[in-house]
Formats: structure tokens, sequence, C-alpha cells
């Protein structure tokens, strides 16, 4: 049963489409259940992946003191945007379906002293927050690096975007290599760039903004952000958002046979599929590295899609040739309980934010190979913190094929060299952070004060 605690602050949760927004929400609501908040999450229906529903399925039933409020999405519009990414489509289809939240809001019981919103659905649930008299936070879910290139956005003249040789200066970053922005945020009829635009534009509206960083690992940007001339709304780094799943037992008995440090960890996220050609690349060169790797295979952006046989496009005989050496796995794995796991020693990482913040927060050493999105610029906060090497100029993802003996040479650079030294060292600080005196804490515990205050 949820808990009614009427002298708790309630606090209402509105992730965004997909993994990488729904599993750092909840990390948050849990850790806002944990410090007394009573915690309501609006959970957009239908989700774009199984792998939403069945973790949104899983959290509720080990968290029976945090509501679900379900929310019935309007059929998706087809809007100015020629727009073929569903998970695109799901954030349109929620701004769409945002002003059906007013009566459901203002009847929730105790009443609400906050919303905590995704980045993308601000400037359509700021008029609501205001109406309805509730405070308006918000979760970010990339980097601080990335953020401020978000809210630098507005400021680039449309006429005069700079060209894929350039670099961009956003206050207090230094430069940023265009061919490191994802080309959509540079096109302004893109739906992206738009979203980014219009939402960064209603940040004025926002009474604070929480990130899944820290101050010591992105302390440029989050200084950056939290000057007054970004323009930007009091920033709260208050990770590394805490798994909420802590203790679950893995069901990898490979894993567990295997020396510490040794195995190589391969995942490029919940929504990004290599293409057949690179996936057998990667294999090929997985095998010449002669490094152990625990391979996560994916072959379609949506997991509801993915029909194809890890067999059939590997082949039996590389299956046959490596069981020894490694392991691949196709379908939803349990990443944190993987990183965590003593016998693994590096990460083939696309650099999704939350996956970062995961290695970080477990001292796993990264390869970045960056694909779309934010993951570019991601990788150069890897870079700069020491948690680990940049593969070279390998393009976005589907570019270009990046061949087997570059894959194989720079998995035995990670794997034999000493990053792990440093990414303990990274570890130690996310733990520092999350201390009962640390900054992320510090800041976790006056947000919660906060809520208790109206103006
Ligand atoms: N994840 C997982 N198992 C998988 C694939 C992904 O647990 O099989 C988790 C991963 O730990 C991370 C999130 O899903 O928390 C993916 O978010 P990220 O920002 O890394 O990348 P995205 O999927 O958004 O590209
Ligand atoms: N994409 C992805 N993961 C991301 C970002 C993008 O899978 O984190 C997808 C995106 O939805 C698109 C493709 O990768 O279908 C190429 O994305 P990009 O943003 O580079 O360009 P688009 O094709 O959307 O113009
Ligand atoms: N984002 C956005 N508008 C969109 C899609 C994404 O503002 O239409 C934001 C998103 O909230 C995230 C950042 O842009 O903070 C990077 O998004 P991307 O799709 O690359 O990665 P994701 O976090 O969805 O895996």
């Amino acid at each position: 049963m949820a808990t009614t605690d009427v002298t708790a602050p309630h606090v209402a949760l509105f992730p965004c489409a997909g993994m990488g927004h729904l599993l750092p929400f909840l990390r948050v609501a849990a850790m806002l259940a944990s410090r007394g908040c009573t915690v309501t999450i609006i959970t957009a229906q239908p989700t774009v992946s199984a792998a939403e529903s069945d973790q949104l399925s899983s959290f509720f039933a080990i968290h029976p003191q945090i509501n679900r409020l379900e929310f019935r999405l309007l059929p998706y519009k087809k809007s100015k945007f020629t727009n073929e990414d569903p998970f695109f489509i799901q954030i349109e289809s929620i701004v769409n379906s945002v002003h059906l939240l007013h009566p459901i809001l203002s009847s929730l019981l105790p009443s609400l002293s906050a919303i905590v919103a995704d980045f993308p659905v601000i400037s359509s649930i700021s008029q609501l927050a205001i109406d309805l008299s509730i405070s308006l936070y918000i979760v970010i879910t990339t980097s601080a690096r990335f953020f401020s290139l978000m809210a630098y956005l507005p400021r680039l003249a449309h006429d005069n975007y700079p060209k894929r040789n350039d670099c961009i200066e956003v206050p207090g970053l230094g430069p940023i290599p265009v061919s490191n922005i994802p080309p959509p945020m540079l096109n302004p009829n893109h739906f992206f760039s738009e979203n980014i635009r219009s939402n960064v534009l209603s940040l004025n509206k926002v009474k604070g903004i929480l990130i899944n960083t820290f101050n010591w690992f992105e302390s440029e940007a989050i200084q950056a952000l939290s000057s007054s001339s970004s323009g930007v709304a009091p920033l709260l780094p208050v990770g590394p958002f805490e798994s909420f799943e802590i203790g679950k037992a893995h069901n990898l008995p490979w894993l567990d046979e295997q020396t510490p440090e040794s195995v190589i960890f391969i995942s490029f996220g919940s929504r990004t599929a290599l293409s057949k050609d690179q996936i057998r690349e990667l294999g090929t060169g997985l095998e010449k590295s002669g490094c152990k790797f625990l391979w996560v295979l994916k072959t379609s952006k949506v997991d509801k899609d993915d029909k194809d046989d890890r067999d059939e496009i590997l082949g039996e005989s590389f299956l046959e040739r490596t069981k020894e050496q490694g392991l691949v796995v196709k379908g939803w794995v349990n990443q944190e309980q993987i990183l965590a796991h003593p016998a693994i020693g590096g990460f083939v990482s696309h650099c999704g934010w939350n996956s970062v913040i995961e290695a970080a927060r477990l001292g796993v050493p990264i390869l970045a190979w960056p694909q779309h999105g934010d993951q570019k610029v991601n990788a150069e906060v890897v870079e700069k913190a020491g948690l680990g090497l940049l593969v070279g100029d390998w393009g976005w993802g589907g570019e270009k094929l990046v061949d087997k003996n570059e894959i194989a040479d720079k998995i035995k650079e990670l794997m034999l060299g000493k990053n792990t030294t440093r990414a303990k060292e990274v570890k130690e600080k996310a733990r520092h952070a999350r201390e009962i005196n640390g900054t992320s804490e510090g800041l976790l515990r006056g947000l919660i004060d906060s809520f208790q205050s109206k103006e």
C-alpha cells in the first residue's frame, strides 16, 4: 500500500520515453521515497519498449510504498516533423497529452508539493504547474557538458550555424568540435533541435534542475551552468543516482568463473543497434583481442522488434570458437549488476549517460565508442575525467564500418593498460559525493527541505 503521510512532501515524477530516461527517474523516485517523501510516478501508456513496461512492473513490485499513476496517451497525431524515431514520437504524444493531467494531478491526495518532470516536456508542463501552484523541477538525463550545449543552442543564430570542421565555444567549457555535436541538433527543422530549443526557453519556469552527475566528475560544466550568465535555474548535481536493486542476484554463472577484472563488457544501451556487418566485425575484433568478453547483442532499436537470431548473425563457428573466451547474450540484462561484478575489468560503451555514470560509480574503465545523440560529448567527459579511452574517429553510428583490427587493438589497449587504478579513484570520488556530508547528498537533502516551502 502507498504511504499517505500527510506531513511528508508529495512529489510526482514524470519521465519521458525510453529506458535511458525511465531508469534515472526510478532511481530518483527510490532516493526520494527512502528519504521520507511520498512519491507518485506518472507512467505514460503504452510504453515504447517491452523493457520499460517490464521495468515498471518489477519496480512497483519491490517499492510498494511508491504510487503508480497510469497516464493513457492520446493517439499520435502526425506533426510537422518527419519523425521516424519511436522514442521521439512518444515524446510528441506525451507533449500532446499533457493537458489531460490537469484534473488528475489536482485531485491527488495528499496534494502535490512538486512535479519533477523530464526535460523534453518542460514547455508543455510548465503552465500546468503554474495553474496548479505546484513547483516544477526537472531531471536532466544527460551529462552537464551536453546540457550546457543544449542550454546554449538558442543563442546560436539559425542562419549562422557552424560548419562541421569548426568548434563551438560554450562559455566556461572550452571548444566543442562540431563533429561531436549530433547533426540533428544543428538542423533547425529537426524535432530534436526544436524540442531542445523550446524547452531551454522554458527553463526560467523551473525551480531546480536535478542532474545525474557530481561536482568532481564534471566541475567545469557544473560551474559554467551554475554561473548567473548561464540563464539556467539552480543546478542540483545530486548524482550518481543510487541503484534501487542492490543485492538482487544475477544469473550469469559463466561470469562467476572468471578471474578478477579479466572480462570486457560490451553494450550499446537500450536503443542502439549496430548494423549486421558491424556486429560481425566487432565479433571478430573481440576474438582477435584474445580478451574474455561478455557481450549484450542488440539488433533493433525497439526490443519488441528484435527477432534476429544470435547464432545466425554471428555464425555457429564463431560461437563454437569463442565458447571459452566469451558469452554473447540477447535481451535485457541488469547492467549495473554486471558492472559491479569483480570479473569485469572494462566496458565498451556507446556512452549513453546512464552507462557512463554507472561505470563511474562502479569504477569500471570505459572504451568509449559513441554512436548517436549526446554520446560523443559524453565521451569527452569520460576522457577528461580519466575514466577511459576514446576510440579514434569512428564516425557516427552507421557512418562507416570500423575494422576488426582497430577494434581488437583498442580493446587490448584498454584491458592491458593501467586504467583500472584511475577508474577506482573515480569510484571513490563518486562514493564521497553520495556520503552523508558529500556534495550530492547535501543538495538532495536541501531539495527535499525546499519541497516543504511553497514560495
Ligand atoms: N541497460 C541495462 N540492460 C541492458 C541495456 C541497458 O540495464 O541490457 C541500462 C543501462 O544500465 C542504463 C540504461 O539501461 O542504465 C541505458 O541508458 P544509457 O543512457 O546508457 O543509454 P541509452 O539506452 O539511453 O542509449
Ligand atoms: N538514435 C539512437 N540513440 C540515440 C540517439 C539517436 O538510436 O541516443 C537513433 C535516432 O533515433 C535515429 C538514428 O539513431 O533513428 C540516427 O540518429 P541521429 O539523431 O543521428 O539522426 P536522425 O536520423 O534522427 O536525423
Ligand atoms: N532530448 C531532447 N529532445 C528530444 C530528445 C532528447 O531534448 O527530442 C534530450 C534528452 O532529454 C537528453 C538529450 O537530449 O537529455 C540527449 O538525448 P538523446 O536522445 O541523444 O539521448 P537519450 O538520453 O534519449 O538516450
